[in-house]
């Protein structure tokens, strides 16, 4: 089924700055999807490829979520929250956000993953609408990684389509600038993000 965002022109600026629209992948051949994994936004090398997390930063998750045995098109799938590349790499803007996540609810719905994997910040405060990395991990590590036990925290479109049971796990961006930065805890935020896929893979 040919996705709806095809011909989407609900983002001016992103209209401008996109070369083409990045769309989801999910596994294939109809393998059920383990994880999906879900960024801010389609960077340079995604924009010109037309693929998600195909540049040095997305490299850096695949090596590690391969360390964990799940292989990208096998077992998780990668989805962005917005799917238009920002002009200069800017964050997408909350309403550019609330335009797309319609998209990202249908590809919820249609991936039905174990657990949805956010990579950084802005992918994390899109879904849950919680401010700070940390403040979601800490959040979420009291609510058992549930959300449907936080569900008044969730935008609707995504609350409507949130598969019963589907744990959510919250990472640090895997960008060398952002990896290697130090969290709030003194250690460095790719300790934490190796840390986060270990307890996903835990309860997969
Ligand atoms: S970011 Fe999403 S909503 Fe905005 S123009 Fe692109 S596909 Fe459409």
């Amino acid at each position: 089924m040919p996705e709806r965002s095809t011909h989407c022109q609900k983002c001016p600026a992103l209209c401008q700055s996109r070369t083409q629209i990045v769309a989801p992948d999910l596994p294939e051949f109809g393998r059920p999807c383990r994880v999906l994994v879900v960024g801010e936004a389609p960077g340079a090398d995604e924009d010109a490829q037309g693929k998600g997390f195909v540049g040095r930063a997305g490299r850096t998750l695949h090596t590690l979520l391969e360390a964990h045995g799940l292989r990208r098109g096998l077992d998780y799938g990668c989805a962005n929250i917005v799917r238009c590349r920002p002009p200069e790499n800017r964050k997408p803007t909350t309403i550019e956000i609330g335009h797309c996540l319609p998209y990202l609810a249908e590809t919820m719905e249609r991936a039905q993953p174990q657990a949805v994997l956010t990579v950084g910040e802005t992918a994390t405060r899109a879904i849950t609408g919680i401010r700070g990395l940390s403040e979601n991990m800490r959040f979420l590590a009291e609510y058992g990684q549930d959300p449907k036990l936080a569900e008044m925290l969730y935008p609707l479109e995504i609350r409507r389509v949130w598969p019963e049971g589907t744990r959510l796990f919250p990472m640090p961006h895997t960008s060398p600038l952002a990896w290697n930065r130090n969290a709030p805890d003194g250690r460095k935020w790719a300790a934490v993000g190796v840390e986060q896929v270990q307890r996903m893979v835990d309860v997969l």
